[in-house]
């Protein structure tokens, strides 16, 4: 495959993941995205009669009912933007899903390794909220560039300057909005593009259900049209150019500035400036870095990261999925490729597609793009595929775990399917496992960043080796990194214990934030350091 085919096929691409906390409207944004991607016909159309009313629909469901590419893990589809040379090529987004919600795990963190952009999406009412506080501090740790999107602008909420202002002060992210909203949180008219200096009008559709109308007008057309509230939009605007707050592409991609605009997923106001913005602004796939340090470019031979293995819980190791990102070169389902941490041959001919639009037909990837692989018995998150001469990309790292519980097996006769299944779990990144001398290899203490990780663990220990567990919470609830020096002094104080994780990194763990909080105060000198997405 020539690399001008594989250049122009990346520089089409966009891959990115939206962060929110749960109820912020990601379900709606994305189904918001897909109705003006043209995937579906009318938003709430799947689940719904009434409107978008009752339920918005989940990936699994659209796909089903549409018999459209989408999978829980990922969603394609193309997007012909404003500025798209070619209407008939396309732009290819590639939207990475977070798990949230109930099943908040280290995989949510671990899809952002996947991305090259995030879409912080916040509720207008609700400002910035815990879950997508600690999604944020991941993409600010790997340089994920953000662009911030306000959500529900057609319900009562903070203003435009109180949001900008949160963002600033509580994270250190200063927002440059690209559109700014036409009337309060809860009268929703439209947005002033402050690059051109133009209003874009919405008119909603019933329900919200198609693609909202949309009017531009000129400066002085907007001011006869809504008034006061143009003038206010204009003023604002003009008070955060003076402050500094326009768009600047490399500050934006350095990660200290986000380009914001405001919407409204249910009524799917602001969703296609959201793709423009996408595709404008947010970079396409670049090369990555192997674990020699050396820069990867997207048209060598094919190489991919797996990101995320999902096991089924019902029977054996078969139904095992992984997903993978690839990085450079061409992928074509069928191809024979070599797992770097082992060296064996890896066979892709049960490749999912989740990419493309019609599962049947497509049968090629690139990099950005992300592909299901059935029966990866021997795949675990971090792992390297790859064709042609050796690469292997860095592992992902662990994140901060909040739940700490331990483990045991229910009779002690069966230590050994124990300890392997044990092993195993951890191998797959499934939990962390951490251990100390005192307590011994019969009851590790397992420790994740969602309860649901735990309930993996007994589920898969029963059925793949059929040990019967249980699983004792911690008085836990935070960690932090500490070292040998430190250590014993930590180990002496109340409400505190210390472990060796597998990866030899030694983890102190804290009863409560004051507890740490006392500690650091009255023993400035140990070692403590804060783990990556740590609250
Ligand atoms: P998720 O948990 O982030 O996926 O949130 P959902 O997309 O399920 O939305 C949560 C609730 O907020 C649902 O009742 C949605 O109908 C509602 N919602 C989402 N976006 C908007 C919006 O732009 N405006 C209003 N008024 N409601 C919204």
């Amino acid at each position: 495959m020539s690399s001008e085919v594989i250049s122009r096929e990346v520089t089409r691409r966009r891959t990115f993941a939206i962060i929110s906390h749960p109820d912020a409207g990601k379900s709606t944004m994305t189904e918001a995205l897909a109705l003006h991607a043209r995937m579906i016909s009318e938003a709430g159309a799947v689940h719904g009669k009434a409107g978008r009313k009752s339920t918005v629909s989940d990936w699994m469901e659209m796909e089903k009912a549409r018999g459209i590419s989408v999978s829980s893990t990922a969603l394609q589809f193309n997007y012909a933007a404003a500025a798209t040379p070619d209407p008939d090529v396309p732009n290819v987004i590639n939207l990475v899903d977070t798990p949230g919600h109930a099943d908040f795990s280290e995989d949510t963190y671990r899809v952002l390794t996947a991305v090259d952009a995030a879409v912080m999406l916040i509720d207008a009412a609700k400002g910035l909220e815990p879950q997508t506080l600690k999604l944020f501090q991941v993409c600010r740790h790997r340089g994920i560039p953000v662009i911030t999107v306000i959500n529900k602008w057609d319900r009562p909420g903070q203003s435009p300057l109180e949001l900008i202002d949160e963002i600033t002060e509580r994270i250190g992210l200063t927002p440059t909005p690209l559109f700014f909203p036409v009337g309060i949180a809860g009268d929703f008219r439209g947005l002033l593009d402050r690059r051109t200096g133009e209003y874009v009008r919405f008119t909603r559709t019933a329900g919200g259900a198609k693609i909202a109308p949309e009017e531009l007008m000129s400066a002085a057309d907007a001011a006869a049209r809504e008034g006061d509230e143009w003038t206010a939009a204009v003023e604002e605007s003009e008070l955060l150019t003076e402050m500094g707050q326009d768009h600047d592409q490399e500050l934006f991609l350095a990660g200290q500035t986000s380009p914001m605009i405001f919407a409204s997923a249910m009524l799917n106001f602001g969703v296609r400036q959201l793709l423009e913005v996408l595709v404008e602004l947010a970079p396409p796939p670049g090369p990555r870095t192997d674990i020699e340090g050396r820069p990867r470019p997207v048209t060598d031979p094919f190489s991919a990261v797996v990101f995320k293995v999902q096991a089924g819980m019902d029977s054996s190791h078969r139904d095992r999925l992984a997903y993978m990102r690839i990085v450079s070169g061409e992928f074509e389902r069928g191809m024979v490729v070599t797992h770097a941490q082992t060296g064996k041959p890896f066979a892709t001919k049960y490749a999912q597609a989740v990419f493309g639009r019609d599962r049947s037909t497509v049968d090629t990837a690139y990099p950005g793009d992300v592909v299901g692989l059935v029966n990866a018995t021997a795949l675990a998150p971090g792992d390297t595929l790859y064709d042609g001469p050796k690469v292997q990309f860095p592992p992902i790292p662990s994140f901060a775990p909040e739940h700490f519980s331990t483990l045991r097996a229910t009779t002690a006769d069966k230590y050994k399917q124990f300890r392997k299944g044990m092993d195993q779990l951890e191998s797959e990144g499934v939990v962390q496992v951490l251990r100390n001398e005192t307590r011994g290899e019969a009851s590790p203490v397992l420790a994740a960043v969602g309860p649901m990780q735990f309930e993996v663990v007994t589920a898969r220990m029963k059925a793949e080796y059929n040990v019967d567990t249980i699983i004792e919470p911690l008085g836990f609830s935070l960690a932090r990194r500490t070292d040998a020096d430190s250590a014993a002094e930590l180990n002496r104080q109340r409400g505190v214990e210390v472990f060796t994780r597998t990866d030899g990194a030694i983890l102190a763990l804290f009863s409560d934030k004051w507890r740490l909080q006392y500690i650091e105060k009255e023993h400035p000198d140990l070692t403590l350091e804060t783990l990556v997405a740590a609250a």
